[in-house]
């Protein structure tokens, strides 16, 4: 089809929330930046990125997208795959290999990627393969925060399973204030309020070096968790082999790599059995679908980080698409008004892809106009 980019519209928009904190960062409030891409043929796209990594300079994207813009108006926006390598590893030398812009080309690449389902008349999900239809989600969570003991984190998992439907569930571990005594007391006391059927993640955010992972490791072995997810240093794939093969716990990892070199460097590492892609970051599905399919071929699952309304049609579109990560709106009370349709888990603990054309989710604009800020 002869259709091109015409006009690209950057937004962002950041709202208050009480603050938590992982092993490495502290999230203060919520914000998200949103691309628009309008075509000549009258269709228009969306996507966008900022998810709950509060911190992020987020000054900068409405820059990075003027600076794709040149690159993007005239070009055809069902041409992601090109795309993605133009606009990618093409400016390496121009942007660096790596970071905000890479997050801002993931959603510009998202909103091309809406416009092709939009154009096609066919999701997202099903355009990538769509291989399933429905995928158990773990509900994100257990992050510290002020005033927030043992007893509140008990409760607020006890919650994700009886009104949230999950059969897994994910907390955080390593603030450098806990230390490792700390943690496992959490790691018991999340256990102890599951009980023995529900799935336990447990997630570092990369704040350990290898000694203490490793020590980390061997302790939670006692309490069945399903993942030990980001113990290291991203880039330390040595590491990652040393940790993998020392202990029976499934390392998890991936939801900060740019590129599909640095999944692949993982694998031939053995550095994780358990791939947290995210296609914000990666950026986009082209790259984000390669990784998956990588992962298929070393017979490995991958259960996407990042905002669940964009991982979905990612995670559902393969046959090794094992969990989707979901934020409820305890992490960030605007979030259960800010998509349409509300995503929500079934009492069997999956999530079902909807079938409309694109993303299948539109951001809820009444709510976010409220908390513009550019
Ligand atoms: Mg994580």
């Amino acid at each position: 089809m002869d259709i091109k980019i015409k006009h690209i519209k950057s937004e962002s928009f950041e709202w208050e929330r009480p603050g938590i904190w992982n092993g490495m960062h502290f999230y203060g409030p919520g914000r998200l930046h949103k691309v628009t891409i309008s075509t000549d043929q009258g269709i228009e796209g969306i996507g966008w990125n900022g998810g709950t990594a509060a911190v992020r300079p987020s000054g900068f994207y409405g820059l990075y997208v003027d600076y794709y813009k040149s690159f993007l108006i005239g070009k055809n926006p069902l041409d992601t795959e090109k795309l993605t390598l133009n606009l990618g590893q093409k400016q390496d030398k121009i942007l660096g290999s790596a970071g905000l812009h890479t997050q801002v080309l993931a959603a510009l690449i998202i909103a091309c990627w809406d416009i092709k389902g939009k154009v096609k008349g066919k999701s997202i999900h099903s355009l990538l393969g769509g291989e399933q239809k429905r995928v158990r989600a773990y509900v994100a969570g257990g992050y510290y925060a002020n005033n927030k003991g043992l007893k509140e984190l008990q409760e607020e998992l006890l919650h994700n399973v009886e009104n949230l439907n999950a059969t897994a569930i994910k907390i955080k571990i390593g603030d450098p204030n806990a230390g490792i005594s700390e943690d496992m007391k959490r790691v018991e006391a999340a256990r102890n309020a599951i009980g023995p059927n529900i799935d336990l993640l447990v997630d570092a955010n990369c704040a350990f070096d290898l000694n203490t992972a490793i020590e980390y490791a061997k302790e939670m072995e006692n309490y069945d968790v399903y993942w030990f997810e980001e113990p290291l240093a991203i880039h330390d794939f040595k590491a990652h082999k040393t940790l993998n093969s020392s202990t029976s716990l499934m390392i998890a990892a991936g939801e900060n790599y740019y590129t599909l070199a640095d999944f692949e460097t993982l694998i031939d590492n053995n550095g994780a059995g358990m791939l947290n892609v995210d296609a914000t970051i990666c950026p986009g599905y082209d790259v984000a679908l390669e990784v998956a399919k990588l992962a298929q071929k070393k017979g490995l699952k991958i259960a996407p980080h990042g905002c669940q309304e964009l991982q979905l049609p990612l995670v559902a579109a393969v046959s090794n698409g094992e969990l989707l990560e979901y934020y409820p709106p305890e992490v960030d009370e605007l979030r259960k008004d800010l998509f349409h349709p509300k995503l929500t888990i079934d009492s069997d603990g999956y999530v079902t892809v909807p079938d409309s054309p694109g993303i299948g989710f539109d951001l809820n604009m009444d709510l976010l106009n409220r908390f513009k800020v550019s």
